[in-house]
């Protein structure tokens, strides 16, 4: 996959090619092949990587892409697509919490110049109109009740059309009193304007949750 080595090591796993060889972003295991550095992806500490472990096709994240990324956290998965689009990639990475961003930026943004840290809120999307630009992908991953409805106000500032969106849904910060797969549905019907490619569940690296990948037909 396009930027994504799989790698037969002791148990099966991916990784990326590190852009900033010799700099870890988190305490991840790293692996010299010639002279390359590799940056070893967890499915279970990153939902894109549990969801590329799941098969996920297509990848709609690629070398030179650009993408939104709301709930960057600490970076752990912002890293891993740093190391895909590469240096001529861009990566908003939406953060609201200063003290997580703060972390972010010290430990991820600093050492890598394709990663633009926004420290905003995801529910007021004009607020980075000034930074932001129109962009390949969405990938949304804030853990809200209606994330759903901010991801979607976000596309329709940010997203080109025919752009990909990947939605993290976490069916227990929306809904726990019903059954999961019934509440990944009710989210995905939201997405009227958007063509459904891929429901994915990250079970076993993540219970409850699934990625979506889905089409902007705007
Ligand atoms: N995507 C991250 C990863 O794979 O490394 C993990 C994201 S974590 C589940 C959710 C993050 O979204 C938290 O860091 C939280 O502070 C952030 N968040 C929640 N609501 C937000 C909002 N309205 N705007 C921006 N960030 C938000």
């Amino acid at each position: 996959m396009n930027g994504v080595y799989h790698l037969k090591l002791h148990n099966y796993s991916i990784a990326t090619k590190n852009l900033v060889p010799g700099i870890k972003s988190y305490k991840e295991k790293t692996i010299k092949i010639k002279n390359d550095e590799y940056r070893i992806w967890d499915p279970f500490r990153s939902k894109l990587a549990a969801a590329i472990m799941k098969k996920l096709e297509p990848m709609p994240i690629k070398k030179k892409a650009s993408v939104l990324y709301l709930g960057a956290s600490t970076g752990t998965t912002v890293s891993h697509i740093s190391d895909i689009v590469g240096i001529e990639g861009r990566i908003f990475a939406v953060e609201h919490s200063s003290r997580v961003a703060r972390e972010f930026i010290n430990r991820v943004a600093a050492n890598r110049l394709n990663i633009i840290p926004i420290i905003e809120d995801a529910r007021k999307p004009q607020n980075y109109f000034s930074i932001c630009e129109k962009i390949d992908v969405v990938y949304a991953d804030i853990a809200q009740q209606n994330q759903t409805t901010i991801t979607i106000n976000n596309c329709k500032m940010y997203l080109k059309n025919n752009g990909y969106l990947l939605l993290v849904i976490k069916t227990k910060s929306i809904d726990v009193t019903k059954k999961y797969q019934e509440v990944a549905d009710n989210e995905i019907k939201k997405l009227k304007l958007f063509s459904i490619i891929q429901k994915i569940d990250l079970y076993p690296y993540d219970k409850d949750h699934f990625i979506v990948l889905a089409q902007f037909l705007q």
